[in-house]
């Protein structure tokens, strides 16, 4: 077995992921098929964090939200989150691991509050720590969660699975002709306006010299390839 790349990683996935093929919601297969990917990469013996989104059930900011205020609407995006944290975990545990859900916003009876030495130490006994509501601050985005906690965390990279896998020259849906950025500097980043994580985010971790890998969740044992340090997706490094 290949020895990992990183010891402690922060996991970003979208609400979306979560969906799989449906419009809304939470898809069991998809869910399933995403924790089977933590599995692999939990056992190469990596301590795993994870950011989860909520635009799958509700996002703050979406048509549906148009004319509610938008501190509401954002605190209804992360109680969606919350809500995915919970069905995360479950397949989590289902798949033999242990996980531990802490949200950002107290809702005790539900989830434990975020408390950072405990979230540590469930780091180092080898759980899976789901970090739920995001950064509790509204006008914010779970990006910007992965990023906090990640640097919270200690984590050596966020791993920010999209539906593509890395940033490339152009839009590769689009244009044939698109090329992978293989690795790419935050500055030539910025140069090229290439939106690799919302604005906050991004500042974070270049602050912070967090690298972030956008990597494609669509694409089977990626996870496992970027821990064993394979070529995968798009490294965004100082
Ligand atoms: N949100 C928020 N503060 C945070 C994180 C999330 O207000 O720190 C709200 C916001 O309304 C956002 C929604 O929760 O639209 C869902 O989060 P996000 O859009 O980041 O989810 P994803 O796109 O990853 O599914």
């Amino acid at each position: 077995m290949a020895t990992p790349v990183y010891k402690r990683v922060l996991l970003k996935l979208s609400g979306e992921a979560l969906m799989g093929t449906d419009q809304y919601g939470i898809n069991r297969a998809a869910i399933e098929r995403m924790v089977a990917d933590v599995v692999e990469a939990k056992a190469l013996g990596v301590e795993m964090a994870i950011v989860i989104g909520g635009g799958n059930i509700f996002r703050g900011i979406a048509p549906g939200a148009k004319g509610m205020d938008r501190a509401t609407a954002d605190y209804m995006g992360m109680l969606a989150t919350v809500m995915n944290s919970l069905a995360l975990a479950d397949a989590i545990k289902q798949a033999g691991l242990t996980p531990r859900v802490m949200s950002a916003i107290g809702i005790d009876q539900v989830v434990e509050s975020y408390v950072r030495p405990k979230a540590l130490q469930y780091l180092e006994e080898g759980k899976v720590v789901v970090f739920a509501a995001g950064t509790g601050n509204p006008f914010f985005t779970t990006d910007t969660a992965a990023a906090l906690r990640g640097a919270e965390m200690g984590a050596e990279i966020v791993l920010k699975a999209t539906k593509v896998d890395g940033v490339y020259t152009a839009d590769p849906m689009r244009d044939a002709n698109a090329q992978r950025y293989p690795t790419i500097t935050f500055d030539e980043a910025i140069e090229k306006h290439l939106e690799v994580m919302d604005a906050a985010a991004f500042a974070l971790c270049r602050d912070q010299k967090l690298p972030i890998k956008i990597f494609s969740i669509l694409k089977q044992g990626a996870l496992k390839r970027i821990l064993e340090g394979e070529d995968e997706g798009t490294l965004v490094h100082m």
